[in-house]
């Protein structure tokens, strides 16, 4: 087997055998990029250079006796919103194409300090506002299924990245859907763990109280892997929850039986594809066959998430991306005064979705409609919470399609913003209500593409996440199958 093909699991197995090196794994990464990224496009920045160095140094690690950090010298691919000190961080957007951060995110210090081995920085929409990555600033990455379609988005870049086998795994960012939709779309992996789990510090922000960062991977067990060395309590995030991390590959192989999971009415809904709706019925069968106890549920007030996000997520936006006016870093427009210099910084490095969102999230905040608009979505965003909270004390996860439809063609949604905000609609909730879940393939349509199921968990229960995806996942071969590139 080509070494690009490997898990997380499997490539460390080798490696600390020494029945392969890290070198050898990492060129066989980049080889594979060499044949497939022109086509797929799902690198901002490779990092060469730095991963034969980092790749040498796991080497080292590895023949010095001594038991292995998880992902010593594993090629990873991160989202280019995560700031990795000199290693270009553009968050898609011209206004940041010159961005080289002086510290390193949390997370990816974590990593370093593990001895990964990074491969590049991905393609996302910009600011990680879209669902199709066509935002972003740069380039549009294509789906490794189908290279006429997107992959999803924000995290298009890392999703397609797995999918290509550009590298072993992925971290993404999501915000109301980031990991998960892209994940879904590209047949792979993908987890946002619940609000406060993962520090978020250097992690650029989008809407502070929504951003989850996450793992993109080719296997539910290489998503409990990842979970184990980014989670946990950072001080230098004051929403980081300290709670202490459990060891997330135990719930791996539980027995399912008898666990109860909540299928809620409201996400079977007219206009969802029936493709994706035929592949999702089927795998809850599969999973009861498995011995799961399928129960109705009601998330009534899911109807309204769809507006109560873009209310709280362009608010929040609008005030963090304040901070983009030419001074301090990043792209600078001349100007006659300090105000035109603003002014053409902001007109010139902002592309027209950002925009869009940054005038929504003033005008929501603005006085006279503070009330009619923020306010009012912050008590709807509690009642969103409240039905989970509800709909928990009768099941222990709930099960729904991860998106309504497969994915979709590049520029078919692009001049339509309502339309793309709408493939958020199950997954937005989710993180209203801060709750952890995970995107699992479960089926293909007639066109071989990808569908996703999701796995919703209560507060802090990435475990029974995990667990049900795992146990779905070893009885189906959906994960196995390649793209044809
Ligand atoms: N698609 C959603 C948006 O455009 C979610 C993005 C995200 O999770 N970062 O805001």
């Amino acid at each position: 087997m080509e070494l690009f093909r490997l898990t997380v699991a499997e490539a460390r197995k080798l490696l600390d055998k020494r029945e392969i090196s890290a070198t050898e794994l990492i060129n066989s990464v980049y080889r594979r990029i060499d044949a497939v990224e022109d086509r797929v496009r799902a690198f901002i920045t490779l990092t060469r250079g730095q991963a034969a160095e980092m790749a040498r140094n796991a080497g080292t690690k590895i023949k010095s006796a001594g038991p292995s950090s998880p992902m010593l010298g594993v090629p990873f691919a991160v989202k280019d919103n995560m700031c990795t000190k000199g290693i270009l961080t553009t968050c898609a957007s011209k206004i940041l194409f010159n961005f080289t951060p002086p510290y390193e995110s949390t997370i990816t210090s974590r990593l370093n300090d593990e001895g990964y081995v990074l491969v590049g920085k991905t393609n996302m929409d910009e600011f990680a506002m879209g669902s199709s990555t066509e935002n972003s600033g740069f380039h549009v990455t294509r789906n490794p299924w189908d290279l006429k379609r997107i992959p999803g988005g924000s995290s298009g870049g890392s999703a397609a990245a797995v999918a290509a086998d550009e590298c072993i795994a992925a971290l993404g960012s999501d915000t109301g859907g980031s990991i998960r939709q892209p994940a879904a779309l590209c047949g792979v992996v993908g987890m946002k763990p619940t609000y406060g789990r993962v520090s978020r510090y250097g992690l650029v922000a989008f809407a502070s109280s929504l951003d989850q960062i996450g793992p993109i991977t080719k296997d539910v067990r290489d998503s409990a892997l990842l979970l184990n060395s980014i989670a946990g309590h950072d001080p230098l995030d004051s929403t980081s929850a300290p709670v202490s991390a459990p060891d997330f590959t135990a719930a791996l192989g539980r027995d399912i039986k008898g666990l109860r999971i909540g299928i809620p009415g409201e996400y079977f809904i007219e206009g969802i594809d029936p493709e994706v709706a035929r592949a999702v019925r089927d795998a809850i069968r599969k999973l009861e066959s498995l011995g799961a106890v399928p129960v109705e549920v009601s998330l009534p007030h899911t109807g309204y998430a769809v507006a109560t996000y873009y209310v709280l997520a362009t608010s929040e936006a609008s005030s963090n991306l304040a901070r983009y006016d030419g001074v301090k870093y990043g792209f600078r427009a001349e100007g006659k005064d300090l105000m035109e210099m603003y002014m053409k910084t902001r007109s010139q490095g902002f592309g027209a979705e950002v925009k869009r969102r940054i005038m929504l999230g003033t005008y929501a905040l603005s006085s006279g409609y503070y009330e009619a608009y923020y306010r009012k979505a912050l008590q709807v965003r509690t009642l969103i919470k409240k039905d989970f909270e509800d709909a928990f004390k009768s099941v222990d996860v709930i099960v729904t399609p991860t998106s309504p439809s497969a994915a979709f063609k590049a520029g078919e949604k692009a001049d339509d913003p309502l339309q793309m905000y709408l493939s958020d609609i199950f997954t937005i909730s989710v993180n209203l209500a801060g709750v952890p879940a995970l995107s699992v393939p479960c089926g293909f349509t007639p066109d071989n593409l990808p569908v996703g199921l999701q796995f919703i968990g209560k507060h802090f229960d990435e475990e029974s996440v995990l667990q049900l995806a795992y146990a779905y996942e070893q009885a189906t071969d959906w994960h196995k199958r390649d793209p044809d590139l």
